[in-house]
């Protein structure tokens, strides 16, 4: 056997990982979001395939970036005007090594294949962090529930669930929200996926009501779980939330329940948005209109300033980065921070960013952090607290028993502590101390990648 000197096995775990990834272009051509996601974690296992060369060796690479299936169909439902309307719908089972697929569902314009697949693909990786038995998908529709009737939403999402219900279940794969779907969604789905089968499997989809079988803190998870894990960051550096100026991008659950956290533990919260633009409220934002706008009457985040007239509204969701902010918590979509807005956030003292949202750092952005040792929490660390109290609520399911809020949020706790402690080792461990961004794709891949091969070539 020949033993190669570790200048030869950095060139090949390269040659490697770059064939690889022009194999992932070429395989799916026009994903621009899925060959993002595939790049930020294929550049971050260069160090571990040059020390690994079992995993080259297994062609492991290749094998994590080709989903298990994807299924497509068709999602035929009628409005209220009579309407018959067509949207598309998508689920990706990416990985299964660690336990059944798990991941959210999207109503979104913008869902598409290579959405879907760069959330599936994230997922993975986000799920092996969490340290539970996991593995990854995510599904979507194009739908846009903007605008749309409770009857409407009620009869496209039945409509959607009759289709995907074929390819769920409790040990196979457990969907649950993303953008554009929440409560009133899962609720519709686990209802039509009940009728079907003609039996209760509860765990078959997580985010339920708390009446019928939802795990308490599941709401509040994304957004708490990202502002401990941020909590942890900043320790690191003898900082902490407590008078710090916060800007959160985004307004929905994720967005809500981190401002909610960073105020309980004393952080002056500036700003929020949605799609349309952005609120500036210097005083600090009230928190209960924004609840009642948001998760009562579904509304648009300019209604705010009528009842805070001290508050400042402008069109346009991407300014809300010229906020001057100490910490930076985008928790709205995929790359919504690009090179410029990194720059502004930088050059107005930001100390801090927690990716609430899946991959809101666009590769520029994310280098421009670094570059100027801004602490980055990069998503599938920070934003894992949701996947996490999913899995307590499919065990919660298994067990016929519910835990109370503190038990659940205290394991949530736990969990996110955990998962900067892995981030941090990892990083170390290859040479990239401080790099979470690092520490966390080797942390998730190593997972998934020795479970993959114990499991065969399968
Ligand atoms: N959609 C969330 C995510 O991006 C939660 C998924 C889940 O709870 O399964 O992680």
């Amino acid at each position: 056997m020949t033993t190669l000197t570790s200048a030869q096995a950095q060139t090949s775990a390269e040659s490697y990982v770059q064939s690889v990834y022009e194999n992932v272009v070429r395989r799916n051509p026009h994903e621009a979001e899925f060959h993002q996601a595939v790049k930020e974690i294929f550049d971050s296992l260069v160090p571990v395939f040059a020390v690994h060369p079992e995993y080259i060796e297994h062609n492991i690479l290749e094998r994590i970036a080709e989903p298990d299936r994807v299924v497509t169909f068709r999602v035929p439902w009628v409005d209220d005007e009579g309407n018959v309307r067509v949207n598309r719908g998508f689920r990706v089972q990416f990985n299964s090594v660690l336990g059944p697929y798990k991941g959210g569902i999207r109503f979104h314009p913008s869902v598409n294949a290579s959405i879907v697949k760069f959330l599936g693909f994230e997922q993975i990786f986000k799920n092996s962090l969490t340290g539970q038995p996991i593995g990854g998908g995510k599904g979507g529709s194009d739908f846009d529930p903007k605008g749309k009737s409770d009857g409407e939403v009620m009869r496209f999402t039945q409509s959607f669930m009759t289709e995907l219900y074929k390819y769920i279940g409790p040990d196979t794969d457990v969907p649950a929200g993303d953008i554009g779907v929440g409560a009133r969604e899962i609720g519709f789905m686990f209802g039509q996926y009940k009728r079907i089968r003609g039996g209760n499997e509860a765990g078959v989809l997580t985010g339920k009501g708390i009446g019928y079988g939802g795990s308490l803190a599941r709401k509040e998870a994304t957004g708490y779980g990202c502002v401990y894990f941020v909590q942890e960051m900043l320790a690191s550096r003898g900082l902490s939330f407590r008078d710090s100026t916060v800007v959160v991008s985004g307004s929905g659950n994720v967005s809500i329940y981190a401002i909610e956290k960073a105020q309980q533990l004393g952080a002056k919260v500036v700003a929020c948005s949605d799609s349309d633009g952005y609120i500036y409220d210097p005083d600090g934002l009230d928190l209960e209109t924004i609840k009642q706008l948001k998760e009562v009457e579904r509304k648009r985040i300019k209604e705010y300033t009528l009842a805070r007239p001290q508050a400042v509204y402008t069109e346009g969701c991407s300014g809300i980065w010229s906020v001057p902010s100490d910490i930076a918590l985008p928790c709205a979509t995929q790359n919504e921070i690009d090179e410029q807005a990194a720059l502004l956030l930088i050059e107005n003292g930001v100390k801090a960013i927690g990716e609430g949202a899946n991959m809101p750092c666009n590769l520029e952005a994310i280098g421009a952090f670094q570059r100027e040792d801004v602490l980055f929490g990069p998503a599938k660390a920070a934003n894992a607290g949701g996947v996490a109290v999913s899995a307590l609520e499919m065990a919660q399911n298994s067990m016929r028993l519910a835990w109370t809020f503190e038990e659940v949020d205290a394991k949530l706790h736990e969990i996110m502590r955990n998962i900067y402690g892995r981030c941090v080792d990892a990083a170390e461990r290859y040479g990239y101390s401080g790099n979470l961004v690092v520490g966390a794709n080797i942390a998730g891949f190593v997972k998934v990648a020795d479970a993959a091969i114990a499991q065969g070539v399968v």
